[in-house]
Protein backbone atom coordinates (compact mmCIF):
# COMPACT_ATOMS: atom_id res chain seq x y z
CA UNK A 1 0.00 0.00 0.00
CA UNK A 2 1.52 3.49 -1.12
CA UNK A 3 1.68 6.27 1.41
CA UNK A 4 -1.41 8.09 -0.01
CA UNK A 5 -3.83 5.36 -0.34
CA UNK A 6 -2.90 4.31 3.51
CA UNK A 7 -3.50 8.13 4.35
CA UNK A 8 -6.87 7.36 2.52
CA UNK A 9 -8.08 4.42 3.62
CA UNK A 10 -7.07 5.98 7.49
CA UNK A 11 -9.58 9.05 6.57
CA UNK A 12 -12.35 6.98 5.61
CA UNK A 13 -12.13 4.42 8.15
CA UNK A 14 -12.04 7.55 10.38
CA UNK A 15 -14.76 9.63 8.45
CA UNK A 16 -17.20 5.76 9.34
CA UNK A 17 -16.12 6.03 13.32
CA UNK A 18 -16.75 9.56 13.42
CA UNK A 19 -20.34 8.89 11.55
CA UNK A 20 -21.30 5.57 13.37
CA UNK A 21 -20.35 7.43 16.92
CA UNK A 22 -22.23 10.60 16.45
CA UNK A 23 -25.04 8.42 15.62
CA UNK A 24 -24.66 6.40 18.67
CA UNK A 25 -24.06 9.27 20.88
CA UNK A 26 -26.90 10.75 19.45
CA UNK A 27 -29.27 7.34 20.16
CA UNK A 28 -27.43 7.42 23.98
CA UNK A 29 -28.65 11.27 24.14
CA UNK A 30 -32.39 10.85 23.01
CA UNK A 31 -33.23 7.13 24.87
CA UNK A 32 -30.87 7.01 28.09
CA UNK A 33 -29.19 4.78 29.98
CA UNK A 34 -30.98 1.90 29.10
CA UNK A 35 -30.01 1.94 25.50
CA UNK A 36 -26.38 2.43 26.84
CA UNK A 37 -26.36 -0.85 28.29
CA UNK A 38 -27.03 -2.35 25.15
CA UNK A 39 -24.62 -0.21 23.29
CA UNK A 40 -21.07 -1.68 21.78
CA UNK A 41 -19.88 1.27 21.18
CA UNK A 42 -19.87 2.68 24.88
CA UNK A 43 -20.47 0.09 27.48
CA UNK A 44 -20.27 1.95 30.50
CA UNK A 45 -19.14 -0.85 33.01
CA UNK A 46 -15.23 -1.41 34.17
CA UNK A 47 -13.74 -4.77 32.43
CA UNK A 48 -10.46 -6.55 33.20
CA UNK A 49 -7.90 -5.35 30.42
CA UNK A 50 -5.38 -8.54 30.70
CA UNK A 51 -6.53 -12.21 30.24
CA UNK A 52 -6.00 -14.93 33.15
CA UNK A 53 -5.96 -18.07 34.54
CA UNK A 54 -8.80 -19.71 36.73
CA UNK A 55 -7.63 -22.96 38.70
CA UNK A 56 -9.84 -25.13 40.51
CA UNK A 57 -8.78 -27.40 43.36
CA UNK A 58 -11.62 -29.44 43.65
CA UNK A 59 -10.75 -30.70 39.96
CA UNK A 60 -6.79 -30.64 40.36
CA UNK A 61 -7.68 -33.26 43.65
CA UNK A 62 -9.83 -34.90 41.41
CA UNK A 63 -7.07 -35.80 38.94
CA UNK A 64 -4.21 -36.63 41.68
CA UNK A 65 -7.65 -39.61 43.34
CA UNK A 66 -7.89 -40.67 39.38
CA UNK A 67 -4.06 -41.06 38.74
CA UNK A 68 -3.92 -42.78 42.34
CA UNK A 69 -6.30 -44.75 40.95
CA UNK A 70 -4.47 -45.90 37.60
CA UNK A 71 -1.29 -47.12 39.69
CA UNK A 72 -2.96 -49.11 42.34
CA UNK A 73 -2.88 -46.54 45.28
CA UNK A 74 1.33 -46.14 44.57
CA UNK A 75 2.17 -42.33 45.90
CA UNK A 76 2.61 -39.27 43.56
CA UNK A 77 5.75 -36.71 43.33
CA UNK A 78 4.14 -34.40 40.88
CA UNK A 79 6.45 -32.93 38.27
CA UNK A 80 5.64 -29.04 38.46
CA UNK A 81 8.61 -27.86 36.12
CA UNK A 82 8.39 -25.15 33.79
CA UNK A 83 5.86 -23.02 35.73
CA UNK A 84 3.64 -26.55 36.43
CA UNK A 85 3.70 -26.14 32.26
CA UNK A 86 2.56 -22.34 32.61
CA UNK A 87 -0.43 -23.00 35.15
CA UNK A 88 1.58 -21.00 37.66
CA UNK A 89 4.08 -23.58 40.12
CA UNK A 90 3.52 -22.33 43.45
CA UNK A 91 -0.69 -21.95 42.65
CA UNK A 92 -1.15 -25.38 41.51
CA UNK A 93 1.79 -26.94 44.57
CA UNK A 94 -0.66 -24.75 47.26
CA UNK A 95 -3.16 -26.64 45.75
CA UNK A 96 -1.77 -29.92 46.07
CA UNK A 97 -0.34 -29.65 49.11
CA UNK A 98 -4.13 -30.34 50.38
CA UNK A 99 -3.66 -34.31 48.58
CA UNK A 100 -2.77 -37.50 50.65
CA UNK A 101 -1.57 -38.81 47.84
CA UNK A 102 0.64 -36.17 46.99
CA UNK A 103 3.93 -36.89 49.02
CA UNK A 104 6.11 -34.44 46.82
CA UNK A 105 7.22 -31.96 44.00
CA UNK A 106 9.58 -32.42 41.68
CA UNK A 107 10.62 -29.27 39.79
CA UNK A 108 13.46 -28.46 37.35
CA UNK A 109 15.15 -24.78 38.52
CA UNK A 110 16.83 -24.00 42.03
CA UNK A 111 15.23 -20.51 41.87
CA UNK A 112 11.53 -22.61 41.97
CA UNK A 113 12.15 -24.71 44.39
CA UNK A 114 13.14 -21.69 46.64
CA UNK A 115 9.52 -19.82 45.78
CA UNK A 116 7.61 -23.11 46.68
CA UNK A 117 9.06 -22.55 50.07
CA UNK A 118 8.88 -18.95 49.97
CA UNK A 119 5.26 -19.22 49.58
CA UNK A 120 4.83 -21.57 52.27
CA UNK A 121 4.70 -25.22 50.57
CA UNK A 122 5.96 -27.91 53.12
CA UNK A 123 5.42 -31.16 51.50
CA UNK A 124 9.13 -32.81 50.06
CA UNK A 125 10.79 -30.96 46.97
CA UNK A 126 13.10 -32.83 44.44
CA UNK A 127 14.88 -30.60 42.56
CA UNK A 128 15.84 -32.66 39.48
CA UNK A 129 18.48 -29.83 37.77
CA UNK A 130 21.59 -28.05 38.59
CA UNK A 131 21.24 -25.27 40.89
CA UNK A 132 23.72 -21.82 41.38
CA UNK A 133 26.14 -21.55 43.87
CA UNK A 134 24.65 -19.02 45.24
CA UNK A 135 21.21 -20.69 45.78
CA UNK A 136 23.07 -23.89 47.66
CA UNK A 137 22.92 -22.36 51.18
CA UNK A 138 18.84 -21.87 50.79
CA UNK A 139 18.54 -24.75 49.02
CA UNK A 140 19.81 -26.77 52.28
CA UNK A 141 18.04 -24.29 54.77
CA UNK A 142 14.80 -25.12 53.01
CA UNK A 143 15.86 -28.65 52.85
CA UNK A 144 15.47 -29.15 49.14
CA UNK A 145 16.64 -32.52 47.93
CA UNK A 146 19.73 -31.84 45.58
CA UNK A 147 20.10 -34.49 42.09
CA UNK A 148 23.31 -35.97 41.54
CA UNK A 149 23.33 -36.56 37.94
CA UNK A 150 27.05 -36.47 36.99
CA UNK A 151 30.24 -36.87 38.23
CA UNK A 152 30.69 -32.94 38.36
CA UNK A 153 27.12 -32.31 39.87
CA UNK A 154 28.69 -35.40 42.54
CA UNK A 155 32.42 -33.38 43.14
CA UNK A 156 29.60 -29.90 43.72
CA UNK A 157 27.73 -31.60 46.28
CA UNK A 158 30.34 -33.13 48.23
CA UNK A 159 31.71 -29.84 47.92
CA UNK A 160 28.71 -28.19 49.57
CA UNK A 161 28.65 -31.02 52.23
CA UNK A 162 32.67 -29.76 53.34
CA UNK A 163 30.67 -26.11 54.56
CA UNK A 164 27.58 -27.94 56.70
CA UNK A 165 27.18 -30.27 59.41
CA UNK A 166 23.69 -30.93 58.25
CA UNK A 167 23.02 -33.81 56.39
CA UNK A 168 22.08 -32.83 52.72
CA UNK A 169 19.48 -35.05 51.09
CA UNK A 170 20.10 -36.29 47.61
CA UNK A 171 18.90 -38.17 45.14
CA UNK A 172 20.83 -40.55 42.16
CA UNK A 173 19.23 -39.44 39.18
CA UNK A 174 20.40 -42.16 36.68
CA UNK A 175 20.42 -42.03 33.06
CA UNK A 176 19.15 -45.51 32.05
CA UNK A 177 19.16 -44.44 28.39
CA UNK A 178 17.09 -41.00 27.68
CA UNK A 179 20.59 -40.03 27.01
CA UNK A 180 19.73 -36.50 28.41
CA UNK A 181 19.97 -36.01 32.29
CA UNK A 182 21.49 -38.63 35.40
CA UNK A 183 24.27 -40.52 35.62
CA UNK A 184 25.38 -42.83 33.22
CA UNK A 185 23.90 -46.22 34.26
CA UNK A 186 27.06 -48.39 33.78
CA UNK A 187 28.51 -45.89 36.75
CA UNK A 188 25.53 -45.85 38.64
CA UNK A 189 26.76 -48.26 41.47
CA UNK A 190 30.26 -47.10 42.00
CA UNK A 191 28.75 -43.63 42.39
CA UNK A 192 26.35 -44.59 44.80
CA UNK A 193 28.72 -46.32 46.41
CA UNK A 194 31.30 -43.02 46.61
CA UNK A 195 27.70 -41.30 47.81
CA UNK A 196 27.31 -43.72 50.54
CA UNK A 197 30.53 -43.19 52.04
CA UNK A 198 29.78 -39.79 52.97
CA UNK A 199 27.62 -39.43 55.83
CA UNK A 200 26.86 -36.13 55.29
CA UNK A 201 24.89 -36.90 52.30
CA UNK A 202 21.59 -39.17 52.82
CA UNK A 203 20.45 -40.52 49.74
CA UNK A 204 16.57 -40.13 49.66
CA UNK A 205 15.38 -40.66 46.65
CA UNK A 206 16.79 -42.64 43.58
CA UNK A 207 15.10 -42.19 40.12
CA UNK A 208 15.40 -42.31 36.61
CA UNK A 209 13.54 -41.53 33.18
CA UNK A 210 11.51 -43.86 30.88
CA UNK A 211 11.69 -43.42 27.44
CA UNK A 212 8.28 -44.20 25.48
CA UNK A 213 8.84 -47.01 23.32
CA UNK A 214 7.70 -49.70 25.62
CA UNK A 215 10.64 -52.23 24.67
CA UNK A 216 13.33 -50.02 25.40
CA UNK A 217 11.69 -48.83 28.72
CA UNK A 218 11.23 -52.50 29.79
CA UNK A 219 14.66 -52.53 29.37
CA UNK A 220 15.91 -49.48 31.23
CA UNK A 221 13.19 -50.64 34.15
CA UNK A 222 15.51 -53.86 34.17
CA UNK A 223 18.86 -51.63 34.04
CA UNK A 224 17.57 -49.33 36.87
CA UNK A 225 16.73 -52.64 39.32
CA UNK A 226 19.75 -54.36 38.69
CA UNK A 227 21.44 -50.85 40.46
CA UNK A 228 19.11 -50.81 43.00
CA UNK A 229 19.80 -54.57 43.82
CA UNK A 230 23.66 -54.05 43.74
CA UNK A 231 23.66 -51.12 46.12
CA UNK A 232 21.12 -52.52 48.47
CA UNK A 233 23.24 -55.50 48.33
CA UNK A 234 26.24 -53.92 49.39
CA UNK A 235 24.10 -52.03 51.94
CA UNK A 236 23.42 -48.96 50.68
CA UNK A 237 19.94 -47.72 51.49
CA UNK A 238 18.61 -45.65 47.89
CA UNK A 239 15.44 -43.96 49.27
CA UNK A 240 12.61 -43.76 47.66
CA UNK A 241 12.59 -45.62 43.70
CA UNK A 242 10.47 -43.96 40.69
CA UNK A 243 10.87 -43.98 37.27
CA UNK A 244 7.54 -42.82 35.39
CA UNK A 245 5.96 -39.95 33.57
CA UNK A 246 2.62 -40.08 32.30
CA UNK A 247 3.06 -41.67 29.31
CA UNK A 248 5.20 -44.94 31.01
CA UNK A 249 2.75 -44.89 34.16
CA UNK A 250 -0.32 -46.00 31.95
CA UNK A 251 1.65 -48.44 29.55
CA UNK A 252 3.74 -50.25 31.82
CA UNK A 253 2.88 -51.14 35.70
CA UNK A 254 6.07 -52.06 36.33
CA UNK A 255 7.32 -48.61 36.01
CA UNK A 256 5.46 -47.82 39.22
CA UNK A 257 8.01 -49.03 41.49
CA UNK A 258 7.76 -46.72 44.69
CA UNK A 259 6.21 -43.76 43.70
CA UNK A 260 5.20 -42.60 39.71
CA UNK A 261 6.22 -38.69 38.84
CA UNK A 262 3.31 -37.45 36.41
CA UNK A 263 2.91 -34.18 35.50
CA UNK A 264 0.53 -33.40 32.56
CA UNK A 265 -1.88 -35.82 33.78
CA UNK A 266 -2.20 -33.61 36.74
CA UNK A 267 -3.52 -30.86 34.55
CA UNK A 268 -6.64 -32.96 33.12
CA UNK A 269 -4.67 -34.10 30.02
CA UNK A 270 -3.79 -37.74 28.71
CA UNK A 271 0.00 -37.32 27.40
CA UNK A 272 -1.11 -38.59 23.88
CA UNK A 273 -4.87 -38.02 22.24
CA UNK A 274 -7.77 -40.52 22.42
CA UNK A 275 -6.53 -42.80 25.14
CA UNK A 276 -8.25 -45.23 25.99
CA UNK A 277 -7.91 -45.07 30.00
CA UNK A 278 -9.69 -41.87 29.69
CA UNK A 279 -12.79 -43.65 29.81
CA UNK A 280 -11.88 -45.48 33.20
CA UNK A 281 -10.32 -42.53 35.27
CA UNK A 282 -12.12 -39.90 34.05
CA UNK A 283 -9.63 -36.72 34.45
CA UNK A 284 -10.84 -32.88 34.88
CA UNK A 285 -9.52 -29.54 33.50
CA UNK A 286 -8.31 -27.79 36.44
CA UNK A 287 -8.07 -24.37 34.43
CA UNK A 288 -9.68 -21.83 32.67
CA UNK A 289 -7.95 -19.47 30.34
CA UNK A 290 -9.77 -16.27 30.16
CA UNK A 291 -9.53 -12.91 28.56
CA UNK A 292 -12.21 -10.13 27.94
CA UNK A 293 -12.52 -8.32 24.69
CA UNK A 294 -11.04 -4.72 24.55
CA UNK A 295 -12.06 -3.84 21.32
CA UNK A 296 -15.35 -4.75 18.96
CA UNK A 297 -15.57 -3.29 15.58
CA UNK A 298 -18.08 -4.40 12.10
CA UNK A 299 -15.47 -4.93 9.56
CA UNK A 300 -16.76 -4.51 6.12
CA UNK A 301 -16.47 -7.30 2.91
CA UNK A 302 -13.19 -6.83 2.02
CA UNK A 303 -11.37 -5.36 5.11
CA UNK A 304 -8.93 -7.32 6.25
CA UNK A 305 -7.05 -8.08 10.04
CA UNK A 306 -3.48 -8.80 10.70
CA UNK A 307 -0.09 -7.66 9.19
CA UNK A 308 -0.66 -9.86 6.74
CA UNK A 309 -3.99 -9.72 5.94
CA UNK A 310 -4.43 -13.14 6.95
CA UNK A 311 -8.45 -13.07 7.68
CA UNK A 312 -10.57 -11.63 4.83
CA UNK A 313 -13.97 -10.58 5.71
CA UNK A 314 -16.35 -12.35 3.05
CA UNK A 315 -19.43 -10.40 4.37
CA UNK A 316 -19.49 -7.42 7.10
CA UNK A 317 -19.11 -9.49 10.35
CA UNK A 318 -18.17 -8.15 13.85
CA UNK A 319 -14.68 -9.12 14.80
CA UNK A 320 -14.19 -9.21 18.86
CA UNK A 321 -10.29 -8.28 19.78
CA UNK A 322 -8.95 -9.96 23.03
CA UNK A 323 -5.83 -8.61 24.87
CA UNK A 324 -3.76 -11.79 24.49
CA UNK A 325 -1.66 -14.13 21.69
CA UNK A 326 1.11 -15.81 20.86
CA UNK A 327 3.67 -14.02 22.70
CA UNK A 328 1.76 -14.80 26.05
CA UNK A 329 2.24 -18.55 25.14
CA UNK A 330 -1.71 -19.01 23.24
CA UNK A 331 -0.68 -21.01 20.28
CA UNK A 332 -0.73 -19.54 16.92
CA UNK A 333 -2.35 -22.54 15.63
CA UNK A 334 -5.67 -21.24 17.42
CA UNK A 335 -6.23 -19.30 14.00
CA UNK A 336 -6.26 -22.39 12.24
CA UNK A 337 -10.08 -23.93 13.78
CA UNK A 338 -9.97 -23.11 17.27
CA UNK A 339 -13.36 -21.70 19.04
CA UNK A 340 -13.69 -19.63 21.95
CA UNK A 341 -16.60 -19.75 24.27
CA UNK A 342 -18.76 -16.48 25.20
CA UNK A 343 -21.91 -15.70 26.53
CA UNK A 344 -22.55 -19.83 26.19
CA UNK A 345 -21.96 -20.02 22.26
CA UNK A 346 -18.74 -20.99 20.32
CA UNK A 347 -17.08 -18.59 18.22
CA UNK A 348 -14.03 -18.97 15.94
CA UNK A 349 -10.45 -17.42 15.90
CA UNK A 350 -9.73 -15.86 12.89
CA UNK A 351 -6.37 -14.19 13.61
CA UNK A 352 -3.51 -14.82 16.50
CA UNK A 353 -0.81 -12.26 16.63
CA UNK A 354 2.00 -11.36 19.13
CA UNK A 355 -0.12 -9.55 21.39
CA UNK A 356 -3.63 -9.93 20.26
CA UNK A 357 -6.09 -12.08 19.35
CA UNK A 358 -9.52 -12.21 16.80
CA UNK A 359 -12.75 -13.31 17.02
CA UNK A 360 -15.42 -13.18 14.59
CA UNK A 361 -19.21 -13.19 16.38
CA UNK A 362 -20.83 -13.27 12.92
CA UNK A 363 -23.26 -10.52 11.17
CA UNK A 364 -25.05 -9.33 14.26
CA UNK A 365 -24.20 -9.90 18.15
CA UNK A 366 -25.08 -9.29 21.61
CA UNK A 367 -21.99 -9.10 22.79
CA UNK A 368 -20.14 -5.86 23.83
CA UNK A 369 -16.52 -4.87 25.14
CA UNK A 370 -15.87 -6.35 28.07
CA UNK A 371 -17.57 -9.44 27.48
CA UNK A 372 -15.03 -12.14 28.95
CA UNK A 373 -13.90 -15.34 26.38
CA UNK A 374 -12.87 -18.59 27.67
CA UNK A 375 -10.30 -19.53 25.34
CA UNK A 376 -9.73 -23.15 27.30
CA UNK A 377 -11.84 -23.91 29.97
CA UNK A 378 -14.20 -27.57 30.98
CA UNK A 379 -17.29 -26.47 29.51
CA UNK A 380 -17.10 -27.59 25.99
CA UNK A 381 -15.13 -30.38 24.36
CA UNK A 382 -14.18 -27.92 21.89
CA UNK A 383 -12.38 -25.83 24.25
CA UNK A 384 -10.72 -28.60 26.52
CA UNK A 385 -6.78 -28.73 26.46
CA UNK A 386 -7.54 -31.85 24.11
CA UNK A 387 -9.98 -30.78 21.81
CA UNK A 388 -8.43 -27.47 21.58
CA UNK A 389 -5.33 -29.47 20.64
CA UNK A 390 -7.54 -31.57 18.00
CA UNK A 391 -8.56 -28.52 16.31
CA UNK A 392 -5.64 -26.94 15.55
CA UNK A 393 -4.15 -30.49 15.02
CA UNK A 394 -1.40 -30.12 18.09
CA UNK A 395 -0.50 -31.93 21.10
CA UNK A 396 -1.83 -32.46 24.18
CA UNK A 397 0.74 -29.95 26.04
CA UNK A 398 -0.66 -27.05 24.91
CA UNK A 399 -0.54 -24.65 28.00
CA UNK A 400 3.33 -25.29 28.40
CA UNK A 401 4.12 -21.63 26.97
CA UNK A 402 1.63 -19.79 28.75
CA UNK A 403 3.73 -16.69 29.98
CA UNK A 404 4.19 -16.64 34.07
CA UNK A 405 2.68 -13.10 33.93
CA UNK A 406 -0.24 -14.00 33.43
CA UNK A 407 -2.10 -13.63 36.45
CA UNK A 408 -3.66 -16.32 38.43
CA UNK A 409 -6.83 -17.02 40.30
CA UNK A 410 -7.50 -20.13 42.55
CA UNK A 411 -10.84 -21.57 42.96
CA UNK A 412 -12.56 -24.28 45.32
CA UNK A 413 -14.28 -25.85 42.06
CA UNK A 414 -15.92 -24.62 39.13
C1 LIG B 1 8.64 -33.81 32.56
C2 LIG B 1 9.06 -34.93 33.36
C3 LIG B 1 8.10 -35.77 33.94
C4 LIG B 1 6.61 -35.63 33.73
O1 LIG B 1 6.24 -35.81 32.37
P1 LIG B 1 4.72 -35.90 31.91
O2 LIG B 1 4.79 -36.44 30.52
O3 LIG B 1 4.18 -34.52 31.92
O4 LIG B 1 4.01 -36.76 32.85
C5 LIG B 1 8.59 -36.79 34.75
N1 LIG B 1 9.89 -36.96 34.97
C6 LIG B 1 10.84 -36.17 34.43
C7 LIG B 1 12.28 -36.40 34.72
C8 LIG B 1 10.46 -35.13 33.59
O5 LIG B 1 11.39 -34.35 33.05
Amino acid sequence: MGNHEQKDAFMKKNRRQFIYESFTGLVTMTMGPYVLGQNHVFASRSYDSKPWIELSKAAYLHNALQIGKMVGGKPIIAVLKNNAYGLGDVEVAKILEGSSSIIAVALVKDERAIALRAAGFSKPILLMGDFDSVSANTLLEREITLSIFSKTSFKKINELALGTNKAIKVALYIDTGLGRMGIPFKEAVHIGEEVAKNNRLSITHTFSTLTTPKDFAEQQIKRFEEIIRKLNGKGITTGIKHLAPSLSLLDLPKSHQEAVRPGILLHGSFPLVNRPEAKNYPLQVPYRLKAPIIRLEKLKTGDTIGFSRFYKVEQDEWIATLPLGWADGYDSGAENGAMVLLAGELYPVVNVNASHTNVSLGSKTKIRVGDVATLIGPERPEITPEGFGKLIKGHNYLQINYKESIPKKTYESF
